[in-house]
């Protein structure tokens, strides 16, 4: 048991932030972390519930609650708060296998959860996540662990993501010969070529990646299975196949004009962006083009927060960011209770460095693009907007987004950045396979299930479950290897 009064002696703490104006100089992180006495202090602050939402990873009312990876949050808590960090690693890892990840870019569904919310500020669970596994990193306790015996199965992993990695670590363990298959250049699926730097430095990705090395997982680069490789020599070579592919497909946006130069998809910019950082620390010029420029940003979400963090580390004149629904609210609604996901309205760090850079929101709710308007070289010049506003449809009963007449006015943009949502897995994966995938082109399983229509052929993450998180990539990848290690051995012991 923790400190019972803990909760009641120290305030939350968070650990310090570069400060916009200074952070957006560079593309390094620019959160830090609490000194050891200072984390301990936040792990006494856990109540050690009974009934700790935090690590219960339920849905209720259609969204997650707490982790979806059945952290033991409090256990790890209270070895927190004793200091006991080599436990408290241990402890962690017995049901993660990236907190080197998630300590960096979840949004915390603990700490949502977590019951302190009712009267005050969470736990924070997420920085206490971060102080483990870097003392841990720091102390040498984060070893390769490379199995005793191997049982001569081979799996092959399409797709280096977190949900390929989680596969890939699970199935090693147990003595596989994993192989994993990247079509990129580099290793880490979104964590590389997605979340910007300065929310997950790349060093993070290869530190475990040379452990998993280390530990006998072959990474092969530059191969597109579907296309270098066929899926049937990949199912002659291999035991098992599990497609981890994400989902990949952008949703576009079909409006005159979309032709234009300098209009990107989110993803594309951003993995151009990381690669520059990567390949020659942006000495290639690459993605001069954004200095100077008006950037349009469409799309309220996370993805268009790291397109604005980004193209403000550009160097752009100015970034707007279109968001088609009206403005959440600013704290919970009577309808949103604990330990329900706050649907509130967050200011994410792209928006805090506009605010400072710009002096305003880049946000513009309930708008959208119409037409793009281009000069005689091809490039884009204005985006024409229009106003929504929400009207029921008389004959479904949905609350449906349309134009507001007369409402239409014309902003300078020469670079546009899409970052509408994915629609699900790609197409020549798919078919190559002949997996049966569902109206959302996600790869269709049964229920909670992880092989796909084809034997032998199993999926996991954004590819199977739908545009996610890492920490959801992550359990699916843990599960998709407890179903092909089951299937390889009729028994499985992994977790
Ligand atoms: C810009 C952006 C920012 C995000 N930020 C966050 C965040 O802060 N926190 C968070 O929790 N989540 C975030 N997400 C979501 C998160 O990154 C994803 O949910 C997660 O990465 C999905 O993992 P995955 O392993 O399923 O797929 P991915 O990470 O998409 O990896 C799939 C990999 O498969 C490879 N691949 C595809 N097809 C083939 C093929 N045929 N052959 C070989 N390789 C192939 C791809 O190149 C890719 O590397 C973000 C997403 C985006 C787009
Ligand atoms: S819900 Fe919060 S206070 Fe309770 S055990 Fe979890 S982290 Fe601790």
């Amino acid at each position: 048991m923790g400190k019972p009064t803990g909760f009641l002696e120290y305030e939350r703490k968070n650990a310090k932030v570069e400060e916009p104006l200074s952070r957006i100089k560079h593309f390094r992180e620019f959160r830090t972390m609490l000194s050891k006495e200072e984390q301990k202090k936040q792990g006494a602050r856990c109540m050690e519930c009974g009934v700790p939402f935090c690590q219960s990873g339920m849905m209720i009312a259609g969204m997650a609650s707490g982790c979806p990876l059945h952290n033991l949050v409090p256990e790890t808590n209270d070895l927190v708060y004793h200091g006991n960090w080599e436990k408290a690693y241990e402890r962690l890892t017995k049901t993660h296998c990236f907190p080197e990840f998630t300590s960096r870019v979840c949004p915390a569904l603990c700490e949502a959860a977590c019951t302190c919310n009712l009267n005050g500020d969470p736990v924070s669970v997420k920085e206490n996540e971060k102080v483990i596994i870097e003392t841990a990193f720091e102390n040498g306790w984060v070893v390769p662990k490379a199995p005793k015996t191997r049982t001569g199965k081979k799996v092959a992993i399409v797709g280096s993501g977190p949900s390929g990695l989680a596969a890939a670590l699970q199935l090693n363990k147990r003595g596989h010969l994993v192989t994993v298959f990247e079509r990129k250049d580099r290793i880490g699926g979104l964590l590389r070529y997605g979340i910007p730097n300065m929310k997950l430095d790349k060093k993070v990705i290869d530190r475990r990646i040379k452990l998993m090395q280390e530990e006998g997982i072959v990474f092969r680069t530059g191969v597109d299975v579907g296309k270098d490789i066929k899926a049937e020599e990949l199912l002659k070579e291999f035991d098992r196949v599990i497609l981890a592919c994400g989902a990949s497909n952008p949703r576009d946006l079909k409006v005159p004009g979309r032709e234009a130069k300098n209009i990107f998809f989110a993803v594309d910019f951003l993995s151009m962006v990381t690669k520059s950082l990567l390949d020659s620390e942006f000495q290639d010029q690459k993605c001069d083009f954004v200095r100077g420029k008006d950037v349009v940003v469409i799309g309220g979400g996370d993805t268009g927060n790291d397109c604005v963090g980004t193209s403000i580390r550009l160097g752009a004149k100015s970034v707007v960011q279109l968001e088609m629904m009206p403005k959440a609210p600013d704290s919970r609604t009577p309808n949103n209770p604990w330990p329900e996901w706050p649907r509130i309205c967050k200011t994410d760090y792209g928006q805090e460095e506009a605010i400072a850079v710009f002096g305003h929101d880049p946000r513009i709710y309930q708008t959208t693009v119409t037409e793009f308007i281009k000069d005689e070289a091809g490039n884009v010049q204005k985006a024409k907007l229009v106003t929504l506003e929400p009207k029921k449809d008389e004959a479904t009963g949905r609350m449906n987004m349309v134009p507001v007449k007369g409402s239409e006015k014309i902003i300078s943009a020469q670079v546009v950045l899409i970052a509408a949502g994915f629609l699900g897995s790609q197409k020549y994966v798919t078919d190559a396979f002949k997996v049966a995938v569902n109206e959302r082109t996600n790869v269709k399983t049964e229920p909670d299930q992880y092989e796909t229509s084809v034997p032998r052929v199993f999926t996991a993450g954004d590819m199977h479950r739908g545009q996610s998180l890492v920490v959801w990539a992550i359990q699916e990848g843990k599960k998709a290897a407890h179903a092909v290690d089951e299937s390889l051995m009729g028994y499985t012991n992994l977790n």
